[in-house]
């Protein structure tokens, strides 16, 4: 699933090619998305000169002339492929193609189709009811310890589900919750206010994990842009996550898995005890 790296490699490979184009025609070839495009998606869009790509959470929002926003979310399976040229043949699960005006061709492809689309005016970007409710950006300065002790002080939620609550922070996904837990030495199970003291360490953790993610999902890309083929997104190696069974990296400890809020968490029982360690911030 596209989590927060995965979404801001897209966009930083959007910029050059969408930046200051213009859509020519918007090719809508399904349009029973997670919801129904917007009435008239294709008419709307067409002729419209894209200003700038922003990302808030896994949200692309890219800025249209005339004050309006295009809202993009890749859902379980969505991606965004440049194509230097309109395909022949599109691919049976590319539903949206955005035809740009210097020739190449965006192209919308969502195999499972739990991705979304929608467009409205600029100034209803607040309220919009996809954001309005969104926390803070991780890499962002608004995400602090300070912050972070604020949303956590009272909460019995596990630490990992509470680090998944886009309402405390946005865009840590299953992924990089395990890892930045990991990497703090915090047990996914520990009650989200029994980790005070550790908001410093933690925070450091998360934007350290989504900085690397980010990074090495540019080489990804640049790849996946020229093939226009998968995406595979991240090919560096977990520390935990989908690795059940197997040896620590950093103690050889075996990895273990348990299931929270429906969803898997690998953590190593050695660097990550369920004891809280003593306070280090
Ligand atoms: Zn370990």
């Amino acid at each position: 699933m596209p989590e927060l790296p995965e979404v801001e490699t897209t966009r930083r490979g959007l910029v050059p090619v969408m930046t200051g184009a213009r859509l020519l025609r918007v090719e809508v070839r399904r349009s029973d998305l997670r919801f129904p495009l917007p009435l008239n998606f294709a008419q709307n869009l067409a002729g419209r000169r894209v200003l700038g790509l922003r990302r808030r959470a896994k949200y692309l929002l890219i800025d249209l002339d005339k004050a309006e926003v295009l809202l993009i979310h890749l859902g379980m399976s969505g991606s965004l492929r440049v194509l230097a040229e309109p395909p022949a043949r599109p691919l049976t699960h590319d539903h949206v193609l955005f035809h740009l005006d210097s020739g190449a061709c965006v192209a919308f492809h969502d195999p499972r189709r739990f991705g979304l689309m929608d467009l409205f005016s600029a100034a209803k970007e607040p309220r919009h009811k996809l954001l309005v409710h969104l926390g803070p950006e991780p890499l962002e300065r608004g995400f602090s310890p300070a912050y972070l002790a604020l949303k956590l002080a009272h909460k019995t939620a596990p630490i990992k589900t509470a680090l998944m609550d886009q309402r405390i922070v946005v865009g840590v996904g299953n992924i990089y919750a395990s890892e930045s837990l990991f990497l703090a030495g915090l047990h996914p199970a520990l009650p989200a206010s029994r980790v005070m003291g550790h908001e410093k360490t933690l925070i450091a953790a998360i934007k350290k994990i989504l900085r690397a993610a980010i990074i090495s999902g540019g080489s990804t890309l640049r790849d996946y842009t020229q093939a226009s083929g998968e995406t595979g997104y991240f090919q560096h190696r977990f520390n935990v996550y989908g690795r059940l069974g197997e040896p620590c990296f950093h103690c050889g400890s075996m990895i273990q898995k348990i299931t929270q809020a429906g969803r898997a968490s690998f953590f190593c029982p050695a660097c990550q005890p369920r004891k809280i360690p003593a306070k280090k911030s």
